[in-house]
């Protein structure tokens, strides 16, 4: 019986876990778990590989999100703007500082923010003069349309983050994640395009003032100082442990977004049918499918069809952030988000990872048809 998991994190064990083993046993026999080499070697390779001046590692993708607002002196009394379609953690960091949220509409066709929708926005506002960044979010894998929304952003005088959770590598006109603002964070969750072995996660920057900031704010405000504290800050460092294993995994991030790139071309070629809508690749841009989404307006069926057969299945997102319970307080309702709410009941995330073979991509179109 032919089985397909969601994703499949083993498959690329066998390249990588002897290097990893024994730098494992190394830093235990070193006794070296926190800081040292592996984190400054990885940082510097990470920004090298983003075309980004600094990288300050923390221990995971939300911390990113949260302590570069927080670097950025964006708190209590200042508004942030994200989309309805993301992961909670990228409203989470914006409450967590205690600024207020708010949401901006996404492109149907490419599932980031509409640059209109965010002029729209900021035009209907009385004052602009509390609504202080916005964060784009680079979702499955495709860069947010950074262009129009850095022009945007300039204009109205707003920080831009991204929020590069899901798109190590992606590309638009030449330029990664972090290229067009100057800064971008990133998760390094197991099940991401890179993948710590336990939860990891990173800032890159271009400001040599907010890199200095950040660090502190990883590490109790301090910088390779023992008892003496710049400012309060966060315990929020990445492990050398899993520094370690990124260092040895980013060897090999271009060849599995190569191999990504390549299933999806392959799902492209089998699933084309009228009822189902395909990722739309941007002009210009590079998509490393962290997820490879499709749409359907009969997901249920088509879902519960496919889990009969043993193939599993994800949904990024079901439920928009407007419409959780954690963010009731906002006073939104169904309706308010149009596209989001069409999107969420229509996309359907198929089974993805670098080393997913042929058959099992064959087996899958099999039973869509
Ligand atoms: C995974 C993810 C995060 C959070 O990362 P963690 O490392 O799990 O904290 C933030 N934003 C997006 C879009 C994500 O996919």
């Amino acid at each position: 019986m032919t089985e397909v998991p969601f994703m499949n994190l083993s498959d690329c064990y066998e390249e990588v876990h002897d290097d990893i083993m024994k730098k494992i046993n190394e830093l235990i026999d070193n006794t070296r778990f926190i800081g040292g080499d592996e984190v400054d070697f990885f940082e510097n390779e990470f920004a090298e590989y983003c075309n980004m001046t600094y990288c300050a590692g923390c221990a995971n993708g939300t911390d990113a999100l949260m302590l570069t607002l927080s670097a950025l002196g964006i708190g209590e009394g200042d508004t942030v703007l994200t989309v309805p379609n993301t992961f909670v953690a990228t409203a989470e960091a914006i409450t967590n500082v205690g600024a207020d949220i708010d949401f901006i509409d996404i492109s149907e066709q490419y599932y980031t923010m509409d640059p209109d929708k965010l002029e729209d926005y900021l035009k209907r506002q009385n004052s602009v003069d509390n609504i202080k960044a916005v964060i784009p979010v680079h979702l499955y894998g495709q860069m947010a349309d950074m262009e129009k929304i850095m022009e945007i952003a300039d204009k109205y005088d707003l920080k831009v983050i991204e929020d590069a959770a899901q798109a190590h590598g992606a590309e638009l006109n030449g330029k990664r994640p972090g290229e067009y603002s100057g800064i971008a964070t990133f998760s390094f969750y197991p099940g991401k395009n890179l993948g710590a072995w336990g939860d990891a996660g990173a800032i890159v920057m271009d400001n040599e003032k907010t890199y200095k900031k950040v660090q502190r704010l990883t590490d109790h405000g301090r910088i390779n100082e023992k008892y003496t504290h710049q400012i309060p800050g966060y315990n929020s460092r990445l492990d050398s442990i899993q520094a370690a294993i990124l260092r040895i995994k980013l060897k090999y991030l271009e060849k599995w977004t190569k191999e990504r790139i390549k299933n999806a071309e392959y799902y492209n070629k089998i699933l084309e049918d009228k009822k189902i809508v395909r990722p739309k690749i941007k002009e210009n841009a590079q998509h490393v499918f962290h997820l490879y989404v499709i749409r359907s307006n009969n997901r249920k069926r088509l879902q519960q069809k496919l889990s009969n057969n043993n193939i599993s299945t994800g949904i990024h997102y079901p439920i928009p952030l407007h419409l959780q319970p954690a963010y009731n307080y906002l006073g939104y309702k169904k309706g308010d988000f149009p596209i989001t709410e069409k999107t969420c009941n229509e996309v359907l995330s198929l089974p993805m990872w670098p080393e997913i073979k042929k058959e099992q991509l064959n087996y899958i179109g099999k039973n869509i048809k």
